[in-house]
């Protein structure tokens, strides 16, 4: 069975493997527990701090500022360029393709290739 949802609470409770789409192509998919566990993806992230959770009261959800761009504005690179705090000249020429990252888990993100993605942090622009 295959389940389209942006809820993520849904996603955990009902998936084994999820893949993450963004402006029309994969960025990341991984079996569920290794997604909640180490997403990668900016937009992964970004999505999860969106997510309300239960054991804390005063958080603020965040939210992903702009819009996913429509398909006669995508230009040559990244497609989350725009709204991603690590976007760089190479991620604005050039489109990052899916890579490995653990056993099952790919990702398309050249700071995840790169190693400069920190483990927790600000992943909007
Ligand atoms: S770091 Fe670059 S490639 Fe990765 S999501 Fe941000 S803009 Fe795209």
């Amino acid at each position: 069975m295959v389940l389209i949802t942006h809820d993520l609470g849904v996603v955990a409770e009902s998936c084994d493997r999820v893949v993450v789409m963004y402006a029309g192509r994969k960025v990341e998919e991984a079996d569920v527990v290794d997604l909640f566990d180490r997403p990668l993806h900016p937009y992964t992230r970004a999505l999860m701090l969106s997510m309300p959770a239960m054991n804390t009261r005063s958080r603020r959800l965040s939210e992903i500022p702009g819009m996913v761009p429509a398909p006669h504005e995508l230009g040559r690179g990244c497609a989350f360029a725009a709204r991603c705090a690590y976007a760089n000249d190479r991620c604005r020429a050039n489109i990052p393709e899916l890579t490995e990252h653990g056993a099952g888990h790919v990702v398309a993100c050249f700071a995840v290739e790169e190693n400069r993605l920190p483990l927790h942090e600000k992943v909007l622009a």
